[in-house]
């Protein structure tokens, strides 16, 4: 998401160390004393500015939330959303999810949201997908048996090729959705790309994909 050099970014991120988990890996295993209760814990990789993590929030105050996003400039805006939401189940990482494995133990998560996800449409650049089966191979440790990512896209190429990458890893597609805003779905969140493109009238792909061993 290219957004407005912020200066003041790292200022912020620093001053709100309790919305913005400095030093992810230090929490591994330890989240759920962060939100003080037992709540299962899911996670949005490239948050964005946060529209979709603290609607979810809200809709499930029942579920923690945790975003991880790496653009400072992208990430200060989602954490201040979170502020004025005064939410108590949602915390923002300001991390490169390359390394998510790092920061979450086996079997800590219970879900994974994957919206508009950038293409990488370049052979050269396919391991920056966040479908990649290097990422695959992250989740599958993290997730507890039977949860789901959940990838949403306007990208048919990304939404095809991550459907390949699933099936070759072995998961288990629950659904494929080739144009989720026909089906009007009460519970679907929109996030901010959802919204531009849904304007335009553009289909929008979603997949539900689980590990189950
Ligand atoms: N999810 C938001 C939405 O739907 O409005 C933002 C979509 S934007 C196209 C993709 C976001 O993912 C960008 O903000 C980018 O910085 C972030 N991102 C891309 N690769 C990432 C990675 N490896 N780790 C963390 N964030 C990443």
């Amino acid at each position: 998401m290219r957004q407005r050099y912020k200066p003041w970014a790292n200022d912020y991120i620093k001053n709100n160390s309790h919305l913005i988990i400095p030093n992810a890996s230090d929490y591994i295993s330890k989240w759920r004393t962060l939100f003080n209760n037992q709540n299962p814990i899911h996670l949005e990789i490239g948050t964005g500015k946060g529209q979709f993590l603290v609607g979810m929030a809200k809709q499930y105050p029942n579920i923690n939330f945790i975003g991880i996003e790496l653009e400072k400039s992208v990430i200060v805006v989602a954490a201040q959303k979170m502020q004025e939401a005064n939410l108590k189940n949602v915390l923002l990482l300001n991390e490169n999810a390359m390394d998510v494995s790092s920061f979450f133990s086996a079997n800590e998560i219970s879900g994974i949201y994957l919206n508009f996800s950038d293409p990488w449409p370049k052979n050269r650049h396919e391991k920056r997908r966040l479908t990649y089966h290097t990422f695959l191979e992250q989740y599958k440790v993290i997730l507890k048996p039977g949860s789901e990512v959940v990838l949403k896209t306007d990208n048919q190429g990304l939404f095809e090729y991550s459907l390949v990458s699933f099936s070759q890893f072995g998961m288990t597609l629950e659904e494929v959705n080739l144009n989720l805003h026909e089906i009007n779905d009460s519970q679907n969140i929109m996030t901010e790309y959802e919204e531009k493109f849904a304007a335009k009238r553009q289909a929008i792909y979603r997949c539900r994909a689980a590990f189950f061993d």
